[in-house]
């Protein structure tokens, strides 16, 4: 069966002019385009999106592992954690962005995943989207306090991509 993966080209990859070249590498990847539209994203969707009301969300942030973290460890996690998402609202809502559906495999959440790179840039292999295109790392945004600019947004589990359909495409 198909799996679908939603995906967003965030605004530093539009104001880059990256829109055509993240297309055309998950085209050439054999995914289908099965939505596709550019928008100015409005608030009550974004802090659907990134709450900032969802503990587990906040701690699960950036796929760090945070077994065997004390409380309060656990706790600063949640302050540092609820501060990028604040900046991450903001950073998402600062212009455009190319929003998609991508389809044509069982694998499509993991097989995008593999093509986008991981959370930080500076982490992500050459000839992924964030390796190639990503010029933030976790470094420079922690240093600043904010959240780190990684050009795309792509559903981390196919729970994710169904709810994020829903949200962004109201499907
Ligand atoms: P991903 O987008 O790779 O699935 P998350 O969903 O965990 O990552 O986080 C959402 C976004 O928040 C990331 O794309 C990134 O822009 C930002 N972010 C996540 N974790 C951090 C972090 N530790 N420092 C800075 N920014 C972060």
């Amino acid at each position: 069966m198909s799996q679908k993966s939603f995906v967003f080209i965030k605004p530093d990859g539009v104001q880059r002019r990256l829109v055509g070249e993240i297309i055309k590498r998950f085209e050439e990847a054999g995914l289908t385009i099965g939505a596709l539209q550019m928008q100015e994203p409005d608030k009550a969707t974004i802090s659907k999106h990134y709450p900032l009301d969802n503990r587990e969300y906040l701690l699960g942030l950036g796929h760090r592992d945070t077994n065997g973290m004390s409380e309060e460890e656990l706790e600063q996690l949640y302050q540092k954690n609820y501060k990028i998402v604040r900046a991450l609202q903001e950073y998402v809502g600062s212009g455009p962005i190319v929003k998609m559906i991508l389809e044509g495999r069982d694998d499509t959440v993991e097989y995008v995943r593999s093509i986008v790179g991981k959370t930080d840039p500076a982490a992500s292999p050459k000839g992924t989207i964030r390796g190639d295109f990503g010029v933030d790392s976790f470094a420079q945004s922690d240093k600043e306090g904010r959240s780190v600019r990684n050009v795309v947004h792509a559903s981390g589990t196919p729970e994710e991509a169904e709810a994020e359909i829903k949200l962004w495409f109201e499907v």
